[in-house]
């Protein structure tokens, strides 16, 4: 740890807590449930126990702003083509043994985040850059959801969109407020078994699908799922068609699922990178299923990362990484040929930004003094 509990500019109050008999906190924001005597973090070591309350200690800080395409998110229905400003926080809730972004989720250096970004600055720089939407990413939303709040209010007072990159650990307490701000959300579905979560992200599995349930159904956030394939743990094809089979029973077969490429990383240095076949089999076997969007990611093949309709096999949009190379619905989200509906949220014609990744310094967005 490199910086003491104290109150400071990043330091704000939170609901979704109790004080227990023995005199502890318990923060109830995610399943974790993490009891804090005073002066004590939780799991996800951005919340606290100060002074008997539990705080979120990274309210306005980032790690970090870029412009990315909304596929990088992944998300292949909400606005294709379009930027979106990208950032993150510090911490996770989960302790993922495979994390991609672990320099960010693990980090302890909190004193290395950038100063303090206000919502409405964000927002700015959102309109400002010309980017659509706004994504909670890079580290989970779930733990930082007093700013994200903040922000999501002050982007849609912009006519900016929000999106959330998150594993969906959330308790049922909260998880209303904090999508009442997402217009999307890319869902970490990790694997299809508790063994798998409870071994490599220290959290379960039966929260996730539940409130996935709710999600899809009970709200009004375009939700797409990803799920990191690696080598020998979560990559058979029973596991793969299970979860497909639950996707289409529970939540609809509109739901995209992604299929990415694991990188070794972070604890798992030891196992290889996932093979192209390996995505292109889950997505076959998704597809076999009968979900209608099924994609691969994180490696080159144009086909798996094209939309294509679920009624005549129409190239919808097509992609070559993160470029739009087609285009074929009409003026009402269908396909031009069999005007079967595409599920999710488009507009007449497709953002042009590309595969481009720019860095954002949001101090050239502050008011000026
Ligand atoms: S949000 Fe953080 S402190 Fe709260 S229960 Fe989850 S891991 Fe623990």
């Amino acid at each position: 740890m490199t910086e003491t509990l104290a109150r400071d500019a990043f330091t704000v109050a939170t609901r979704y807590w109790d004080t227990l008999a023995d005199g502890r906190v318990q923060c109830d924001l995610c399943p974790r449930l993490c009891k804090m005597k005073p002066g004590q973090r939780g799991a996800c070591f951005v919340r606290a126990n100060l002074d008997g309350e539990v705080v979120l200690t990274t309210y306005g800080r980032s790690s970090g702003y870029c412009i990315d395409p909304i596929e990088k998110k992944p998300l292949n229905h909400f606005l294709p083509g379009t930027p979106v400003l990208s950032f993150g926080t510090a911490g996770c809730n989960l302790a993922c043994k495979f994390c991609q972004n672990w320099d960010i989720s693990k980090s302890r250096e909190l004193d290395t985040l950038m100063d303090r970004a206000d919502p409405e600055t964000i927002a700015r720089a959102a309109v400002t850059t010309g980017c659509r939407a706004v994504a909670f990413t890079y580290n989970d939303p779930v733990i930082f959801h007093e700013y994200a709040q903040d922000v999501a209010r002050a982007c849609r007072e912009q006519g900016i969109r929000t999106v959330a990159v998150t594993a969906n650990y959330i308790s049922e307490a909260a998880r209303a407020e904090f999508y009442a701000g997402m217009d999307a959300a890319n869902v970490d579905l990790k694997a299809f078994s508790e063994r798998f979560y409870h071994r490599l992200t220290g959290a379960h599995l039966q929260p996730v699908l539940d409130n996935l349930e709710w999600l899809v159904h009970e709200t009004g956030v375009w939700v797409e799922l990803t799920t990191l394939l690696i080598p020998g743990e979560n990559d058979g094809d029973d596991e793969i068609r299970q979860m497909c089979e639950w996707v289409i029973e529970r939540l609809g077969p509109q739901v995209p699922m992604h299929f990415t490429a694991f990188h070794p990383d972070f604890r798992m240095t030891e196992y290889p990178p996932t093979p192209v076949e390996t995505l292109r089999r889950a997505r076959r076997i998704a597809r076999n299923a009968g979900v209608h969007h099924a994609y691969t990611g994180n490696a080159w093949d144009p086909d798996g990362q094209s939309t294509w309709c679920p009624a005549c096999n129409r190239k919808l949009i097509g992609r070559s990484g993160y470029e739009i190379t087609a285009w074929n619905l009409d003026g009402e989200g269908r396909c031009d040929v069999c005007a079967t509906p595409l599920a999710g949220v488009f507009e007449l014609a497709p953002g042009q930004w590309g595969a481009r990744r720019v860095p954002v310094r949001l101090a050239e967005f502050a008011p000026h003094p």
